[in-house]
């Protein structure tokens, strides 16, 4: 089985091309960087007109890399939400001409359950039900993942997410953008006991994550401290945070055979080694993907086309791209709004 996969969501336009066993034969990734660096965050226009520009070269170059034409793929898997709804279409649009080209089902895949799936592309051993910690840029969840289209939402954020806060912690500190992987590098030469700062919602009852305090705090403090204090007291709280919340939703997902974590902030580094001790702690096995399948990418497309074309699971040519979708509410594809 061959999957073509298709992301345009947000900043990254994405084709990838994965096998039902798992190998990626090819996955190609044009960011836009250099496009919104001088906004400090992503401008929605000018990242739908760039996947415009930059998807069917990608596709050229992702069959080219594979060896393959068109014609040898199973199925086309395209992002058809959430995301900045402008993306979404160029890239679900697409993806139904080529299916509808190459005369082979179309899949539009929910871009979280890319993330949440990416870890059993990563690790064949991985089975259902896991607990998974699904935090990137928009999102910060903890979800029971049960099977393939089957997630029980256990906790979200209540306000920002922690992908998120990590991009307002770097603009803060003047870091630059995307702010994650910027504030990760700064900390390592700081002190994480250096600056006080809150950690939200920790000993709370219901798992759910706060980050808003968080920020605000950072921005009091930044004028008062080093960059590097500030980045790596600000990263060893949102690890206290996630750690503390996972820890409470452990205590509700007794069935979940890992701890599993996802998403663009599952790429750092603290934030791996503190789980992975959680994990241990419990008896729990503990699978992350390597970085480049956590951040944006379209081999977790394409392998959550692979998962859903093995369940029978395809969709209508007139399948609607969504700016919201919740991962728990898989039924709710809307038909004929559009695309
Ligand atoms: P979503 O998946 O919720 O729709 P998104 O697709 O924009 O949002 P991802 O690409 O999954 O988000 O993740 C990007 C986020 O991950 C950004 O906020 C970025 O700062 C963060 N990130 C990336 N690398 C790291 C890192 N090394 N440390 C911390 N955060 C990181
Ligand atoms: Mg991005
Ligand atoms: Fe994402």
């Amino acid at each position: 089985m061959l999957i073509l996969g298709l992301e345009s969501s947000c900043d990254e336009t994405a084709a990838a091309l994965v096998t039902g066993d798992r190998q990626v034969l090819a996955h190609r990734l044009a960011g836009q960087e250099a496009a919104h660096r001088p906004f400090g965050g992503v401008v929605p226009e000018i990242a739908a007109r760039a996947h415009v520009e930059a998807l069917e070269p990608l596709v050229a170059a992702a069959l080219a890399d594979a060896g393959v034409t068109l014609a040898d793929v199973d199925a086309v898997a395209a992002t058809a939400g959430p995301g900045l709804i402008g993306g979404v279409m160029v890239g679900l649009v697409t993806g139904k001409a080529l299916a509808h080209a190459a005369g082979k089902p179309l899949i539009a895949v929910n871009h979280l359950e890319g993330h949440a799936l990416s870890p059993r592309l990563a690790d064949a051993d991985l089975g259902f039900p896991y607990l998974l910690l699904l935090v990137s840029g928009g999102h910060c969840q903890l979800l029971l993942v049960e099977g393939v289209a089957h997630y029980r939402r256990l906790a979200t954020t209540i306000d920002d997410a922690a992908g998120e806060a990590f991009d307002k912690t770097a603009k803060i500190l003047g870091l630059g953008f995307p702010g994650g992987p910027a504030v990760e590098a700064a900390a390592r030469d700081g002190d994480p006991r250096a600056v006080p700062l809150p950690r939200p919602l920790k000993g709370s009852v219901e798992p759910h994550f706060s980050f808003a305090g968080l920020k605000a705090a950072v921005a009091r403090m930044a004028p008062l401290h080093p960059a590097a204090d500030v980045a790596a007291s600000f990263q060893a709280a949102v690890v206290d945070c996630l750690l503390d919340r996972t820890r409470r939703a452990m205590d509700r997902a007794a069935e979940a055979t890992a701890l599993v974590v996802a998403g663009g902030v599952a790429a750092n580094g603290a934030v791996r080694a503190a789980l992975e001790r959680l994990a241990g702690e419990r008896g729990l096995r503990f699978v992350a993907p390597p970085a480049w399948l956590c951040t944006d990418n379209a081999a977790m497309i394409a392998w959550a086309g692979a998962e859903r074309l093995a369940a029978g699971l395809t969709d209508p040519l007139d399948v609607a791209a969504r700016a919201r979708w919740p991962l728990d509410r898989d039924a709710e594809k809307v038909r004929g709004a559009g695309v």
